[in-house]
């Protein structure tokens, strides 16, 4: 979703391409996607059934695909298969997803092109869906960048951690050499270690 179809944030409309262009100053800013109406954390993970309500996601969610996909509702382990749907997964730069205080837009002080051209100011904010209020998270993607509602005293670019992120195992690293995560330095995987048994 954010490096092969390069969908942009749904707040601020950064894609990977522009990660990759503004790497040199738009440091930590990166792609990620956020599971919009359930959360691995209220789900179970797989392990148990959780804090879903499931019948009442089922309801609201008509047009996802329960039966095809592979969700069982008596089985945690199936669940995923709703969690990690690309009709799940929100497009979300990593300011908009996790940025607990109003970082700088990416755009600030420069026009937004798909935004009538109009130029944000030198203060203008972004946050994160897991800190803002939910009207203040939305109207992110409403504003107009000449009067956004939303400003920060920040005047430059931080990153939002983890700038440092460890690969999870040897694929992880592979993949990363194919598709890097601009903004963010990539550790090497620790060796997993199999418990022997005796
Ligand atoms: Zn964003």
């Amino acid at each position: 979703m954010t490096q092969v179809k390069n969908l942009p944030c749904w707040a601020c409309g950064i894609t990977y391409k522009d990660c990759a262009a503004q790497k040199a100053t738009l440091a930590g800013r990166a792609m990620e996607t956020h599971h919009f109406w359930t959360e691995d954390a209220f789900t179970g993970e797989g392990g148990g059934l959780g804090g879903i309500y499931w019948v009442r996601v089922m309801s609201d969610h008509k047009d996802f695909d329960w039966k095809g996909s592979g969700f069982d509702v008596n089985d945690p382990t199936t669940y995923k298969y709703f969690v990690d749907s690309v009709y799940n997964l929100q497009v979300l730069c990593s300011a908009c997803h996790r940025a607990a205080k109003p970082v700088l837009h990416w755009l600030a002080s420069k026009q937004d092109p798909n935004r009538g051209n109009l130029v944000w100011p030198a203060n203008a904010g972004s946050i994160g869906i897991h800190h803002a209020n939910y009207p203040v998270y939305r109207d992110q993607r409403h504003s107009r960048p000449d009067t956004p509602p939303f400003q920060t005293e920040l005047t430059e670019h931080i990153a939002v951690p983890p700038v440092k992120m460890r690969l999870a195992d040897d694929q992880a690293a592979e993949q990363a050499m194919k598709t890097p995560l601009y903004g963010h330095q990539l550790l090497a995987a620790i060796p997993q270690r199999i418990p022997v048994r005796t």
